[in-house]
C-alpha cells in the first residue's frame, strides 16, 4: 500500500485524482506492475489507476490471466475497475479508502463478491485507509 500511496502522489502531477495501483505477482511480494490516475494526463477516460496496473501486469507475465496476484490500490474500486479486476482474475484485492459515491466494491455496489458472477476474489479494505483518504481530500481542497 505504500507504494500505491507513491503512484497515487505522482498522479497529482499530472492534474489527476490520486489514486495509485500496484500488482503484486502471486508470490504476494513481487511488484509486477504499478499505475496511477491518467485520465487527464492521456485524455482516456478509462485510465484509471487499477486498469492501468493490470493491463501492465499482464504485458509484464504476457499472460490476460492474472490468477494467484494482488491487486493493490489506494481507493475503493469503480463499477469499471471492479469489472476489469473480476475479468482479470486476481485472487486478491486490498484497497484503502471507500468510496461512498462510486464505490463498487462494498459502498454502493459490491461486485465482486456477487455470486451470481463465477470469480470472486479475496476483498479486502480499510488498509492504510486515512492516509488513503486524505490524499484525496487534500487534492479536492486545493483545486
Ligand atoms: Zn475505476
Amino acid at each position: 500500500m505504500r507504494l500505491a500511496l507513491d503512484e497515487a502522489t505522482a498522479a497529482v502531477q499530472g492534474g489527476d485524482v490520486p489514486v495509485g495501483a500496484v500488482v503484486l505477482a502471486p508470490d504476494g511480494t513481487t511488484v509486477l506492475a504499478a499505475g496511477h490516475n491518467e485520465r487527464e494526463a492521456g485524455g482516456d477516460p478509462t485510465a484509471h489507476a487499477e486498469v492501468l496496473a493490470l493491463r501492465r501486469a499482464a504485458a509484464a507475465l504476457g499472460a490476460w490471466r492474472l490468477a494467484g496476484c494482488t491487486l493493490v490500490v489506494t481507493l475503493e474500486p469503480c463499477t469499471m475497475c471492479a469489472g476489469a479486476i473480476q475479468q482479470s482474475r486476481v485472487d486478491r484485492l486490498v484497497y484503502g479508502a471507500r468510496d461512498e459515491k462510486a464505490g463498487a466494491a462494498g459502498s454502493l455496489w459490491d461486485l465482486l463478491r456477487d455470486r451470481r458472477l463465477n470469480h470472486r476474489p479475496e476483498v479486502i479494505e480499510g488498509v492504510l485507509a486515512e492516509e488513503c483518504a486524505r490524499l484525496l481530500t487534500a487534492f479536492f481542497r486545493d483545486r
